[in-house]
């Protein structure tokens, strides 16, 4: 099975019906790309930035970003880098960074929270993001919006940073997409309105999910509630897949469940375009998917959202019909 999938490694991530998709990865340092080129992905669906504040006993300079960001956008050639903004806070803390103790950190000060208060650290990170923007097709994903003043606030403080580095004659790509982490209930419900502003969502399912059924991700018992077939999330996913496309933008999932074989093709019968996951995934997700017919799904996924009531109908169904 793995030496079929090996096959695939420069292959398109094609349909059975000849709907293509993008098959993507996370990364978490730049020593992870050679990982994602060995596995052929179509992209870097997720960069975590948060090591470079993490393995540092101070904030990372601006400098020491750009290669960071250099090395992931050259070493993918031309395929697209989705570099997100730093997420610390939840259950990340920085030694030299001191954040207020809180009653509920997963609901407190933290990502892009924090960059829009602590300007400073993030027109640093933004800096070396739109410097690196020209050596490769970097984008940069802003997370944990919850309102549209937060991602307008974000896109401005983007504007400045940029403009000035122009007027400084830095050479920087020209169209630097931005887009946003769907990862808060409220923005998956508003994506309509939001679709109107960002030139791409991802969807972050691991806080999408936790955050829906009001239950911390890291907690044992409660566990039972990770449900990413349940047909309320996924009623919520869809709603994010339709208002992205609605305005001609790109739909992307960055989550655990866009390389779980279950949610894979639920989520092609929505059309969802891009599946960032682990490296180690992306040849078994482009192989599932050329077995997959996206209208056939279509149609299992109306009835998943219409007609089952619970986590497990929805998995029984999805189930039945990759054996038929
Ligand atoms: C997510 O929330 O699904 C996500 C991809 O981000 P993280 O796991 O880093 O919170
Ligand atoms: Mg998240």
């Amino acid at each position: 099975e793995r030496a079929e999938w090996r096959k695939l490694k420069d292959a398109a991530s094609v349909s059975k019906d000849g709907k293509h998709f993008e098959v993507a990865a996370n990364i978490g340092t730049p020593d992870d790309i050679d990982a994602v080129v060995d596995a052929g992905a179509e992209a870097v669906g997720l960069f975590r930035t948060e090591f470079l504040y993490m393995n540092s006993d101070k904030l990372p300079s601006e400098d020491d970003q750009f290669e960071a960001y250099k090395k992931v956008a050259e070493a993918m050639h031309g395929k697209p880098v989705v570099i997100r903004t730093m997420d610390i806070g939840g259950d990340k803390h920085l030694p030299y960074l001191p954040l207020p103790e809180e009653m509920n950190p997963f609901l407190g000060y933290r990502a892009i929270r924090i960059s829009l208060d602590r300007q400073e650290i993030f027109r640093t990170q933004l800096r070396a993001l739109i410097r690196a923007s020209h050596y490769g097709e970097i984008r940069i994903m802003f997370p944990m919006i919850a309102t549209l003043d937060e991602f307008r606030a974000a896109k401005q403080v983007f504007s400045e940073e940029k403009a000035k580095l122009v007027a400084d004659g830095v050479p920087v790509a020209d169209d630097i997409k931005l887009g946003m982490m769907v990862e808060i209930p409220a923005s998956a419900v508003f994506a309509d309105q939001f679709a109107k502003e960002v030139d791409f969502f991802s969807i972050g399912t691991n806080d999408l999910i936790q955050y829906t059924f009001a239950a911390d991700r890291g907690n044992e018992h409660v566990s039972y509630l990770y449900q990413p077939y349940n047909p309320a999330l996924l009623r919520l996913i869809k709603n994010v897949i339709d208002a992205a496309h609605k305005e001609g933008k790109i739909a992307a999932m960055c989550g655990e469940m866009a390389g779980d074989q279950v949610a894979v093709p639920l989520l092609m019968g929505m059309g969802l375009d891009e599946y960032s996951m682990s490296a180690t995934s992306v040849l078994r997700v482009r192989s599932q998917m050329k077995h997959l017919d996206t209208t056939d799904w279509a149609q299992v996924v109306d009835e998943a959202i219409t007609t089952c009531q619970t986590n497990e109908e929805v998995k029984a169904l999805v189930e039945k019909h990759l054996q038929a």
